[in-house]
Protein backbone atom coordinates (compact mmCIF):
# COMPACT_ATOMS: atom_id res chain seq x y z
CA UNK A 1 0.00 0.00 0.00
CA UNK A 2 1.47 3.34 -0.09
CA UNK A 3 1.04 5.31 2.82
CA UNK A 4 1.23 8.81 3.89
CA UNK A 5 2.69 9.46 7.36
CA UNK A 6 2.80 12.65 8.93
CA UNK A 7 5.54 13.83 11.26
CA UNK A 8 7.87 10.83 10.03
CA UNK A 9 10.72 12.78 11.16
CA UNK A 10 9.59 12.20 14.82
CA UNK A 11 9.96 10.10 17.48
CA UNK A 12 7.18 7.96 17.12
CA UNK A 13 6.68 8.69 13.17
CA UNK A 14 10.18 7.94 12.37
CA UNK A 15 10.41 4.17 13.87
CA UNK A 16 7.11 3.78 12.03
CA UNK A 17 9.14 5.01 8.60
CA UNK A 18 11.52 2.86 9.42
CA UNK A 19 9.32 0.01 10.18
CA UNK A 20 7.19 0.02 6.83
CA UNK A 21 10.25 0.23 4.75
CA UNK A 22 12.36 -2.14 6.50
CA UNK A 23 9.80 -4.98 7.18
CA UNK A 24 7.10 -5.03 4.83
CA UNK A 25 6.60 -3.87 1.29
CA UNK A 26 4.39 -0.38 1.42
CA UNK A 27 5.47 2.37 0.13
CA UNK A 28 6.01 5.83 2.39
CA UNK A 29 5.88 9.19 1.53
CA UNK A 30 6.72 11.16 5.10
CA UNK A 31 5.15 14.37 4.95
CA UNK A 32 6.95 16.28 8.09
CA UNK A 33 7.53 20.24 8.79
CA UNK A 34 10.76 19.36 10.82
CA UNK A 35 9.91 21.58 13.24
CA UNK A 36 12.37 21.75 16.35
CA UNK A 37 11.36 18.00 17.35
CA UNK A 38 12.05 16.62 13.46
CA UNK A 39 15.45 15.23 12.76
CA UNK A 40 15.67 13.71 9.02
CA UNK A 41 18.15 11.52 10.74
CA UNK A 42 15.91 9.21 12.01
CA UNK A 43 15.10 8.03 8.74
CA UNK A 44 18.54 8.31 7.16
CA UNK A 45 18.82 4.13 7.55
CA UNK A 46 15.38 4.40 4.85
CA UNK A 47 16.11 6.87 3.05
CA UNK A 48 17.84 5.62 0.46
CA UNK A 49 14.72 3.05 -0.36
CA UNK A 50 13.03 3.45 -3.59
CA UNK A 51 9.31 2.82 -1.36
CA UNK A 52 10.52 5.85 0.10
CA UNK A 53 9.69 9.79 -0.47
CA UNK A 54 10.04 12.89 1.80
CA UNK A 55 8.12 16.31 1.70
CA UNK A 56 9.09 19.21 3.87
CA UNK A 57 5.46 20.63 4.42
CA UNK A 58 2.99 22.37 7.16
CA UNK A 59 0.05 20.14 8.12
CA UNK A 60 -1.52 23.99 8.47
CA UNK A 61 -0.58 24.61 4.67
CA UNK A 62 -3.93 23.16 2.92
CA UNK A 63 -2.10 23.55 -0.57
CA UNK A 64 0.84 21.72 0.63
CA UNK A 65 -1.11 18.77 2.04
CA UNK A 66 -3.39 18.94 -0.88
CA UNK A 67 -0.39 18.54 -3.24
CA UNK A 68 1.31 15.47 -1.37
CA UNK A 69 -2.40 13.29 -1.14
CA UNK A 70 -3.01 14.65 -4.87
CA UNK A 71 0.93 13.20 -5.96
CA UNK A 72 1.55 10.61 -4.04
CA UNK A 73 -1.84 8.99 -3.89
CA UNK A 74 -2.59 7.25 -0.31
CA UNK A 75 -4.61 4.41 0.36
CA UNK A 76 -3.82 5.19 4.05
CA UNK A 77 -3.07 8.49 6.06
CA UNK A 78 -1.63 7.77 9.47
CA UNK A 79 -1.23 11.00 10.89
CA UNK A 80 1.15 11.84 14.23
CA UNK A 81 2.60 14.96 13.04
CA UNK A 82 1.99 16.90 16.46
CA UNK A 83 3.48 19.11 19.17
CA UNK A 84 3.74 16.49 21.68
CA UNK A 85 5.87 17.64 24.60
CA UNK A 86 3.62 18.37 27.97
CA UNK A 87 5.83 20.80 29.63
CA UNK A 88 6.31 22.81 26.34
CA UNK A 89 2.25 23.51 26.07
CA UNK A 90 2.15 25.37 29.28
CA UNK A 91 4.80 27.48 28.32
CA UNK A 92 3.09 28.20 24.62
CA UNK A 93 -0.20 26.17 24.24
CA UNK A 94 -1.06 28.54 21.04
CA UNK A 95 1.22 26.22 19.33
CA UNK A 96 -0.68 23.39 20.21
CA UNK A 97 -4.06 24.23 19.60
CA UNK A 98 -2.71 25.42 15.65
CA UNK A 99 -0.95 21.85 15.04
CA UNK A 100 -2.42 19.59 16.59
CA UNK A 101 -6.34 21.30 16.34
CA UNK A 102 -6.24 23.30 13.07
CA UNK A 103 -3.89 20.91 11.56
CA UNK A 104 -5.94 18.02 11.88
CA UNK A 105 -8.93 20.02 10.80
CA UNK A 106 -6.95 20.70 7.41
CA UNK A 107 -5.67 17.18 7.25
CA UNK A 108 -9.51 16.26 7.74
CA UNK A 109 -10.91 18.76 4.99
CA UNK A 110 -7.78 17.83 2.78
CA UNK A 111 -8.16 14.31 3.08
CA UNK A 112 -11.93 14.35 2.39
CA UNK A 113 -11.86 15.77 -0.71
CA UNK A 114 -8.93 13.28 -2.55
CA UNK A 115 -10.96 10.75 -0.35
CA UNK A 116 -14.32 11.56 -2.41
CA UNK A 117 -12.59 11.51 -5.53
CA UNK A 118 -11.91 8.05 -4.95
CA UNK A 119 -13.06 5.10 -7.44
CA UNK A 120 -15.67 3.15 -5.33
CA UNK A 121 -13.55 0.35 -4.32
CA UNK A 122 -10.74 2.54 -3.73
CA UNK A 123 -13.00 4.54 -1.12
CA UNK A 124 -14.17 1.92 0.49
CA UNK A 125 -10.61 0.49 1.42
CA UNK A 126 -9.00 3.88 2.30
CA UNK A 127 -8.27 4.77 5.76
CA UNK A 128 -7.25 7.62 7.93
CA UNK A 129 -5.62 6.59 10.78
CA UNK A 130 -4.99 9.26 13.68
CA UNK A 131 -2.69 8.69 16.23
CA UNK A 132 -3.63 9.90 20.16
CA UNK A 133 -2.49 9.56 23.81
CA UNK A 134 -3.98 8.16 26.84
CA UNK A 135 -3.76 11.41 27.82
CA UNK A 136 -7.33 12.37 26.38
CA UNK A 137 -8.95 10.80 29.42
CA UNK A 138 -7.57 12.77 32.40
CA UNK A 139 -5.84 10.88 35.38
CA UNK A 140 -6.49 8.02 37.82
CA UNK A 141 -6.29 7.07 41.13
CA UNK A 142 -4.71 4.57 42.43
CA UNK A 143 -6.82 1.97 40.91
CA UNK A 144 -8.50 1.30 37.54
CA UNK A 145 -7.65 1.29 33.65
CA UNK A 146 -8.21 3.42 30.91
CA UNK A 147 -10.63 1.58 28.42
CA UNK A 148 -11.81 2.87 25.14
CA UNK A 149 -15.29 3.93 26.92
CA UNK A 150 -13.57 6.20 29.32
CA UNK A 151 -14.85 9.58 29.25
CA UNK A 152 -12.39 12.46 28.08
CA UNK A 153 -11.22 14.29 30.87
CA UNK A 154 -8.26 15.94 29.65
CA UNK A 155 -6.16 18.63 31.54
CA UNK A 156 -3.00 19.78 30.22
CA UNK A 157 -3.14 22.20 26.84
CA UNK A 158 -1.31 19.28 25.12
CA UNK A 159 -3.89 16.59 25.82
CA UNK A 160 -7.23 19.08 25.53
CA UNK A 161 -5.60 19.61 22.51
CA UNK A 162 -4.83 16.42 21.36
CA UNK A 163 -8.70 15.25 22.98
CA UNK A 164 -9.92 18.10 20.29
CA UNK A 165 -8.22 16.70 17.26
CA UNK A 166 -9.74 13.14 18.19
CA UNK A 167 -12.99 14.42 18.34
CA UNK A 168 -12.68 16.47 14.99
CA UNK A 169 -11.61 13.02 13.82
CA UNK A 170 -14.48 11.19 14.66
CA UNK A 171 -16.89 13.58 13.62
CA UNK A 172 -15.70 13.20 10.30
CA UNK A 173 -16.21 9.76 10.53
CA UNK A 174 -19.65 10.35 11.69
CA UNK A 175 -20.80 13.10 9.63
CA UNK A 176 -18.35 12.41 6.38
CA UNK A 177 -18.08 9.07 6.45
CA UNK A 178 -14.76 9.39 6.43
CA UNK A 179 -12.74 5.66 6.89
CA UNK A 180 -11.33 6.73 10.07
CA UNK A 181 -9.57 5.06 13.19
CA UNK A 182 -7.92 6.71 16.65
CA UNK A 183 -5.46 5.25 18.44
CA UNK A 184 -4.95 6.07 22.35
CA UNK A 185 -1.49 5.01 22.97
CA UNK A 186 0.46 5.16 26.61
CA UNK A 187 3.97 6.67 27.18
CA UNK A 188 6.69 5.62 24.78
CA UNK A 189 10.40 5.38 25.10
CA UNK A 190 13.16 4.37 22.75
CA UNK A 191 15.97 5.01 20.08
CA UNK A 192 15.68 8.38 18.48
CA UNK A 193 13.38 10.06 21.41
CA UNK A 194 13.79 13.20 21.83
CA UNK A 195 16.46 14.44 24.64
CA UNK A 196 13.73 16.23 26.55
CA UNK A 197 11.71 13.66 27.12
CA UNK A 198 11.90 11.66 30.90
CA UNK A 199 13.76 8.62 29.73
CA UNK A 200 16.81 10.03 27.23
CA UNK A 201 16.75 13.60 29.12
CA UNK A 202 18.15 11.20 32.40
CA UNK A 203 20.39 9.64 30.26
CA UNK A 204 22.05 12.43 28.82
CA UNK A 205 22.14 14.33 31.84
CA UNK A 206 23.52 11.16 33.79
CA UNK A 207 26.69 10.88 31.62
CA UNK A 208 26.62 14.81 31.39
CA UNK A 209 27.42 14.55 35.47
CA UNK A 210 24.39 17.05 35.80
CA UNK A 211 21.36 16.58 38.50
CA UNK A 212 18.33 14.40 37.73
CA UNK A 213 15.34 16.39 37.83
CA UNK A 214 12.65 14.56 39.22
CA UNK A 215 9.33 16.24 39.03
CA UNK A 216 8.03 15.98 42.94
CA UNK A 217 8.83 12.88 44.81
CA UNK A 218 8.68 11.30 41.47
CA UNK A 219 5.41 9.54 42.36
CA UNK A 220 3.19 9.86 39.53
CA UNK A 221 2.50 6.59 37.28
CA UNK A 222 3.07 6.14 33.89
CA UNK A 223 2.19 2.80 31.46
CA UNK A 224 5.80 2.98 29.08
CA UNK A 225 5.28 0.87 26.09
CA UNK A 226 8.58 0.53 23.65
CA UNK A 227 7.94 1.99 20.53
CA UNK A 228 8.56 -0.39 18.27
CA UNK A 229 5.82 -2.32 19.78
CA UNK A 230 3.41 0.68 19.22
CA UNK A 231 4.78 0.63 15.19
CA UNK A 232 3.49 -2.97 15.66
CA UNK A 233 0.05 -2.05 16.97
CA UNK A 234 -0.27 1.04 14.43
CA UNK A 235 0.23 -1.20 11.32
CA UNK A 236 -2.18 -3.98 13.15
CA UNK A 237 -4.81 -1.14 13.06
CA UNK A 238 -4.61 0.77 9.80
CA UNK A 239 -4.59 -2.89 7.78
CA UNK A 240 -6.83 -4.85 10.10
CA UNK A 241 -9.03 -2.45 12.42
CA UNK A 242 -12.61 -1.85 12.14
CA UNK A 243 -13.32 1.65 10.66
CA UNK A 244 -15.06 3.79 13.14
CA UNK A 245 -12.88 1.93 16.13
CA UNK A 246 -10.58 3.13 18.72
CA UNK A 247 -8.01 1.17 20.32
CA UNK A 248 -5.88 1.81 23.06
CA UNK A 249 -2.39 0.56 23.12
CA UNK A 250 -0.33 0.07 25.98
CA UNK A 251 2.77 -1.76 27.77
CA UNK A 252 1.02 -3.61 30.71
CA UNK A 253 4.35 -1.45 32.21
CA UNK A 254 2.94 0.83 34.86
CA UNK A 255 6.25 2.69 36.79
CA UNK A 256 6.45 5.45 39.32
CA UNK A 257 8.62 8.04 37.47
CA UNK A 258 11.33 7.54 40.11
CA UNK A 259 11.83 3.74 39.27
CA UNK A 260 11.48 4.57 35.93
CA UNK A 261 15.05 7.16 36.69
CA UNK A 262 16.86 4.59 39.28
CA UNK A 263 16.47 2.11 36.27
CA UNK A 264 18.07 4.16 34.20
CA UNK A 265 20.71 5.18 36.98
CA UNK A 266 21.11 1.12 37.39
CA UNK A 267 21.68 0.19 34.06
CA UNK A 268 24.10 3.17 32.97
CA UNK A 269 25.91 1.80 36.14
CA UNK A 270 26.32 -1.53 34.62
CA UNK A 271 27.04 -0.34 31.13
CA UNK A 272 29.29 3.17 31.95
CA UNK A 273 29.92 3.53 35.40
CA UNK A 274 30.72 6.96 36.73
CA UNK A 275 34.57 7.72 36.90
CA UNK A 276 34.16 7.72 40.77
CA UNK A 277 32.51 4.76 40.77
CA UNK A 278 29.43 6.20 42.19
CA UNK A 279 26.25 5.55 41.17
CA UNK A 280 24.45 7.62 38.92
CA UNK A 281 21.71 7.66 40.99
CA UNK A 282 22.96 10.08 43.94
CA UNK A 283 22.75 12.73 40.69
CA UNK A 284 18.71 12.37 41.16
CA UNK A 285 17.38 15.73 42.54
CA UNK A 286 13.53 16.37 42.95
CA UNK A 287 12.58 19.71 41.45
CA UNK A 288 8.91 21.99 42.15
CA UNK A 289 6.63 19.74 40.24
CA UNK A 290 4.78 20.36 36.62
CA UNK A 291 1.48 22.25 37.62
CA UNK A 292 -1.39 20.15 37.32
CA UNK A 293 0.51 17.11 36.96
CA UNK A 294 -1.80 13.91 36.38
CA UNK A 295 -1.28 11.44 38.79
CA UNK A 296 -1.11 7.84 37.29
CA UNK A 297 -2.00 6.19 33.37
CA UNK A 298 -2.71 3.18 32.80
CA UNK A 299 -4.27 1.60 29.88
CA UNK A 300 -6.23 -2.11 29.47
CA UNK A 301 -5.17 -2.53 26.01
CA UNK A 302 -7.58 -5.77 25.89
CA UNK A 303 -9.70 -4.74 22.71
CA UNK A 304 -6.50 -4.69 20.45
CA UNK A 305 -5.31 -8.16 21.83
CA UNK A 306 -8.24 -9.47 20.99
CA UNK A 307 -9.54 -8.23 17.89
CA UNK A 308 -6.31 -7.88 16.10
CA UNK A 309 -3.96 -9.94 18.28
CA UNK A 310 -1.42 -7.08 19.10
CA UNK A 311 0.71 -8.48 22.23
CA UNK A 312 4.20 -6.25 23.13
CA UNK A 313 7.13 -7.82 22.31
CA UNK A 314 8.88 -6.05 24.90
CA UNK A 315 9.36 -6.25 28.64
CA UNK A 316 10.45 -2.96 30.66
CA UNK A 317 13.27 -4.36 31.47
CA UNK A 318 14.40 -5.62 27.65
CA UNK A 319 13.29 -2.25 26.20
CA UNK A 320 15.14 0.13 28.27
CA UNK A 321 18.49 -1.90 27.87
CA UNK A 322 17.42 -1.37 24.32
CA UNK A 323 16.79 2.37 24.67
CA UNK A 324 19.97 2.79 27.37
CA UNK A 325 22.18 0.96 24.51
CA UNK A 326 21.26 2.72 21.56
CA UNK A 327 21.80 6.34 23.75
CA UNK A 328 25.46 5.11 24.80
CA UNK A 329 25.95 3.81 21.01
CA UNK A 330 24.23 7.44 18.90
CA UNK A 331 25.82 10.13 20.93
CA UNK A 332 26.30 11.95 16.92
CA UNK A 333 22.71 11.78 16.96
CA UNK A 334 21.73 13.08 20.38
CA UNK A 335 24.76 15.65 21.25
CA UNK A 336 23.82 18.39 18.25
CA UNK A 337 20.22 18.51 20.06
CA UNK A 338 21.16 18.65 23.30
CA UNK A 339 23.73 21.45 22.54
CA UNK A 340 20.95 23.43 21.10
CA UNK A 341 19.21 23.50 24.95
CA UNK A 342 16.49 21.11 24.40
CA UNK A 343 16.91 19.97 28.16
CA UNK A 344 16.03 22.87 29.64
CA UNK A 345 13.43 23.22 32.58
CA UNK A 346 10.14 23.78 30.86
CA UNK A 347 6.57 23.74 32.09
CA UNK A 348 6.86 26.14 34.94
CA UNK A 349 4.06 28.48 34.53
P1 LIG B 1 7.55 14.24 18.19
O1 LIG B 1 7.39 15.57 18.84
O2 LIG B 1 8.79 13.45 18.42
O3 LIG B 1 7.41 14.40 16.60
C1 LIG B 1 6.44 15.21 16.00
C2 LIG B 1 6.80 15.35 14.53
O4 LIG B 1 5.76 16.13 13.92
C3 LIG B 1 8.12 16.07 14.27
O5 LIG B 1 8.87 15.39 13.29
C4 LIG B 1 7.69 17.45 13.78
O6 LIG B 1 8.61 18.03 12.86
C5 LIG B 1 6.36 17.13 13.10
N1 LIG B 1 5.47 18.29 13.05
C6 LIG B 1 5.13 19.12 14.08
N2 LIG B 1 4.31 20.09 13.65
C7 LIG B 1 4.10 19.85 12.32
C8 LIG B 1 3.32 20.49 11.33
N3 LIG B 1 2.61 21.60 11.61
N4 LIG B 1 3.30 19.96 10.07
C9 LIG B 1 4.03 18.86 9.79
N5 LIG B 1 4.80 18.22 10.68
C10 LIG B 1 4.83 18.71 11.95
O7 LIG B 1 6.25 13.42 18.62
P2 LIG B 1 6.10 11.85 18.89
O8 LIG B 1 6.47 11.57 20.29
O9 LIG B 1 6.73 11.08 17.79
O10 LIG B 1 4.51 11.71 18.79
C11 LIG B 1 3.88 11.45 17.54
C12 LIG B 1 2.38 11.39 17.73
O11 LIG B 1 2.05 10.39 18.67
C13 LIG B 1 1.81 12.70 18.28
O12 LIG B 1 0.59 12.95 17.65
C14 LIG B 1 1.61 12.41 19.76
O13 LIG B 1 0.53 13.17 20.27
C15 LIG B 1 1.28 10.93 19.73
N6 LIG B 1 1.64 10.17 20.94
C16 LIG B 1 2.90 10.27 21.48
C17 LIG B 1 3.22 9.49 22.60
C18 LIG B 1 4.60 9.51 23.20
O14 LIG B 1 4.84 8.90 24.23
N7 LIG B 1 5.59 10.15 22.58
C19 LIG B 1 2.26 8.65 23.17
C20 LIG B 1 0.99 8.59 22.58
C21 LIG B 1 0.71 9.34 21.47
Amino acid sequence: MRILVTGGAGFIGSALVRHLIEQTDHEVLNFDKLTYAGTLSAVAPVAGSDRYRFVQGDICDAGAVRAALADFRPQVVTHLAAESHVDRSIDGPGAFVQTNVVGTFVMLSEVRGYWQGLADDAKAAFRFHHISTDEVYGSLGDTGLFTEDTPYDPRSPYSASKAGSDHLVSAWGHTYGLPVLITNCSNNYGPYHFPEKLIPLMIVKALAGEPLPVYGAGDQVRDWLFVEDHVRALQAVFERGAVGRTYNVGGHNEKRNIEVVRTVCAILDRLRPRADGQPYAEQITSVADRPGHDKRYAIDATRIGDELGWTPAETFETGMEKTVRWYLDNEAWWRPLVAAKAAERRGIA
